[in-house]
């Protein structure tokens, strides 16, 4: 079929129209165990009652005015992210993309307003991702990212990923000011940094005057089991880029910040027509409330250790498939021992949703709601898709 859709993704022969939780149907009513969650975005499953309600009474009341007025949805939603955060300051925005591009241009104007303009150097490591503008992917620099989009940005030096010799050289080059990093690589293959790295990386900020740049669009909003990723290191970022699961599925970003960081952003110097919307706040607000109420992030690390333990065994059923699990929380990889799209493809016939990653990884990013009982009957539909493959593998 010719679709007048820009051909930029390849995309399964799969459409939904109907989300329960942690399931998709389809129009015949084939019933998927959702192990994707759109990419970390439904970080409370679809349909949720609260988000529901939350965007129902926000869409009857009011839509959209401007950031020309007071936004009261934006300030009571920066009022729980302060609260929960190292954050003074907070920008809304729409996406992930536009947090990076934000981080970026704070970064370089703090180095301007501070009378250091030849700090504009942000240190970035390989493996990493932050979204597909140009100064995002100028920041990761990928050749998958990046090819054919040249000239790039300038003002990045990228690093081996794990290799301290080279960050430590780095990091002390006259004209760095920040290093940015996820806490946990997504599209990079779930690749934690340890503690001690994310440690490591806050004292050698500390030691050369850089800002830390966290991009916990992935990772952070209780994926690993605390609010954000870095609150497991015991360390604070300068700057912290969130989307994905903040809006539960509506579109929603934020940068947040120390003030002294935010400092060169007086008005005038950003803004965003839709950033802040009544109806996104709105929505982001109820996804806080239920994430950090009593006892939510308990029950995801006790899923999470569940989850963990059948993946493991799953791995040790299937040695020709897969090699390993790694992650945190509910963000979890198994790493491959054949493209990890295949696995994707033969789940797909198991009604089973996971994501692959770069790195041979498949990605299992459940909702935070998810069951015990649904995780047991997703990892059978793997264990089912993996037994396939092996058939196959032996047919031939
Ligand atoms: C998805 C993602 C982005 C980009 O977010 P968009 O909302 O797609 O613009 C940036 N960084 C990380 C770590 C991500 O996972």
């Amino acid at each position: 079929m010719i679709s007048p859709v820009l051909p930029s993704y390849s995309r399964a022969n799969l459409s939904f129209v109907k989300g329960e939780g942690s399931w998709l149907i389809e129009a015949d009513g084939r019933r998927f165990l959702d192990f994707a969650s759109g990419i970390a975005v439904m970080s409370l499953g679809h349909g949720h009652p609260k988000v529901v309600g939350a965007l129902i009474d926000q869409a009857n009341a009011l839509w959209h005015t401007s950031n020309l007025y007071e936004v009261p949805q934006q300030q009571a939603l920066a009022d729980r992210l302060v609260e929960h955060t190292f954050a003074d300051t907070i920008f809304f925005c729409n996406s992930g993309t536009e947090a990076a591009e934000l981080a970026i241009k704070m970064a370089r104007k703090y180095r301007t307003v501070t009378g250091a303009p030849d700090r504009m150097t942000i240190l970035t490591f390989e493996g990493g991702f932050h979204g597909r503008s140009t100064g995002a992917i100028s920041a990761a620099a990928s050749e998958k990212l990046s090819a054919g989009f040249g000239p790039l940005l300038p003002g990045f030096r990228l690093l081996p990923f794990g290799d301290h010799d080279a960050l430590r050289d780095a990091a002390s080059a006259p004209d760095v000011g920040a290093i940015m990093v996820e806490p946990i690589q997504g599209e990079g293959g779930i690749r934690p940094l340890p503690d001690q790295c994310l440690k490591g990386l806050r004292d050698l900020c500390d030691e050369h005057g850089l800002l830390l740049i966290l991009d916990e669009i992935q990772c952070g909003m209780g994926r690993t089991g605390k609010l954000f990723a870095h609150e497991w290191a015991g360390i604070t970022p300068d700057i912290m880029l969130v989307a994905k699961g903040i809006g539960g599925g509506f579109p929603l970003g934020a940068l947040l910040a120390t003030e002294e960081v935010a400092r060169g952003m007086t008005a005038g110097t950003h803004g965003s027509t839709y950033g802040g919307n009544p109806l996104g706040c709105a929505v982001g607000g109820a996804v806080i409330d239920v994430i950090t109420a009593d006892g939510f992030l308990d029950a995801v690390n006790a899923k999470a250790g569940f989850l963990r333990q059948k993946l493991e065994g799953l791995v040790a059923s299937h040695p020709d498939i897969f090699e390993g699990v790694r992650g945190h929380g509910l963000m979890l990889g198994i790493k491959c021992k054949i493209p990890p799209g295949e696995v994707v493809a033969a789940g797909y016939a198991q009604a089973v949703l996971t994501v692959p990653a770069a790195d041979n990884i498949l990605r299992i990013l459940p909702a935070l709601t998810i069951t015990e009982d649904e995780i047991s009957e997703g990892i059978s539909r793997l264990d089912a898709a993996a037994s396939a493959l092996e058939n196959r593998a032996s047919a031939e």
